[in-house]
């Protein structure tokens, strides 16, 4: 299938790609480069820059490609700045998400496979998450993905648009050859801060909360490798012929790892000492949240090749080895 990924130079989108060139399907990449990376994109692959919120490019691409699918990885995801920013977040998350369906619509393209989020649950009653839990965002970061949830349902039921919603537990990791892999600017994740720390980037990894309900007093998560993300996403694609089909599946190892657990997998992949200063909680921060991923292995055969964190950290840790100063663009 000819693919357009928006946001493909992302950091999820952009392994996203790779996967899909491996599964034998042509991705096309549309970003802006607001937060992407050119270095992301393979060579050879068509690049196409232009905003999801700019109707008239998107009328000329969909004019002049044949799109059979269209992959959206082009949100923004810094829940804090969504809190201080809202506008920025419903603007470029539902706004323009709104603008790229229309126009897939107004060119008979009528399947989507779409980033979503757990922070649509807000704070869980029920753990592992399965995903009939109700949504409740606490943040506009979860709303805006929740809203365009709604946004697809609607759109199934009314013009037969058929697609999956993801909603990602906590990506990690990078490709097992170590060409790609997070370079997010500003960082904010757990996984490459504390590799920056034990490389002497930073002065100390903070530890946000030690007094959470858990065994450890650190907040636990689910971090899910982001090739096994793009692998289920491809999955779908199968699943999308009957039009009107409305897909939402959760995707985590289930496996709940702690702070704590992932700063000692990170000292023993790097053979480093992180260096660690604890901090207050950060604000909206949930104690636990880990997937039940059942549906997903059930439906789309999907199994998850990274079970633990360490093989995680692994691929996380030859891509910050092979590039320091990640893309340098
Ligand atoms: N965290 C931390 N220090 C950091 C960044 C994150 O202790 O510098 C914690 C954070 O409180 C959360 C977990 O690590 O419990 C994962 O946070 P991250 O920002 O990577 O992902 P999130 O779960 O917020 O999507």
């Amino acid at each position: 299938m000819k693919v357009l990924v928006a946001g493909g130079a992302g950091y999820i989108g952009s392994h996203c790609v790779r996967q899909l060139i491996a599964a034998g399907h042509e991705p096309v990449v549309l970003d802006n480069f607001a937060y992407g990376h050119r270095g992301a994109v393979p060579a050879g692959v068509k690049l196409l820059e232009a905003s999801l919120g700019d109707a008239a490019a998107l009328d000329r691409i969909f004019a002049a490609e044949r799109i059979d699918l269209v992959m959206h990885f082009a949100a923004f995801c810094y829940v804090g700045e969504s809190v201080t920013d809202p506008l920025k977040y419903y603007q470029n998350n539902v706004a323009a998400t709104l603008t790229l369906l229309e126009a897939m619509l107004k060119h008979g393209v009528k399947k989507f496979v779409f980033s979503s989020t757990c922070a649509t649950y807000g704070v869980p009653e029920k753990m592992p998450m399965t995903e009939d839990l109700p949504q409740a965002p606490i943040n506009p970061y979860g709303q805006t993905k929740l809203d365009v949830e709604n946004m697809l349902k609607a759109f199934a039921r009314a013009y037969g648009l058929s697609f999956a919603a993801f909603r990602y537990f906590n990506a990690a990791g990078a490709a097992e050859d170590a060409t790609i892999g997070e370079a997010h600017d500003p960082e904010t994740h757990l996984i490459p801060l504390a590799i920056w720390a034990a490389q002497g980037k930073r002065a100390a990894l903070e530890v946000f909360g030690t007094d959470y309900p858990t065994p450890d007093g650190t907040c636990l998560r689910d971090y899910v490798h982001v090739d096994d993300l793009s692998r289920a996403h491809i999955a779908a694609f199968d699943h999308l012929a009957q039009p009107g089909t409305a897909l939402f599946y959760n995707l985590g190892t289930g496996m709940p790892t702690s702070v704590l657990e992932v700063i000692k997998a990170v000292e023993k992949v790097t053979g480093l000492k992180v260096p660690v200063k604890y901090s207050p909680r950060r604000e909206g921060d949930p104690p636990a949240l880990y997937a039940n991923s059942q549906k997903a292995q059930r439906e789309l055969g999907w199994q998850p090749k990274f079970r633990s964190i360490e093989p995680i950290v692994e691929t996380a840790w030859r891509w910050h080895q092979q590039r320091p100063d990640g893309y340098a663009d």
